[in-house]
């Protein structure tokens, strides 16, 4: 597959489920853990998706 730069994302890099569908140009989602994973320079933004869709972003996966 060709990829124009960045990061392929294979796996969540919250639950490492490899369950992780790609929903844009730079955005992932894992459908086992429900985090969107925003493709940023120099690396990953994870955002937990609220059930009334909110978006909160996760910084201590690490
Ligand atoms: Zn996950």
């Amino acid at each position: 597959m060709a990829k124009t730069g960045g990061i392929i994302v294979q796996s969540c890099p919250n639950c490492g489920s490899r369950e992780v569908g790609r929903i844009g140009s730079d955005h992932y989602y894992c459908h086992d853990c429900c985090v969107e994973m925003s493709e940023l320079e120099g690396g990953l933004v994870i955002h937990q998706v609220e059930e009334d869709g909110t978006l909160v972003q996760i910084d201590d996966w690490s």
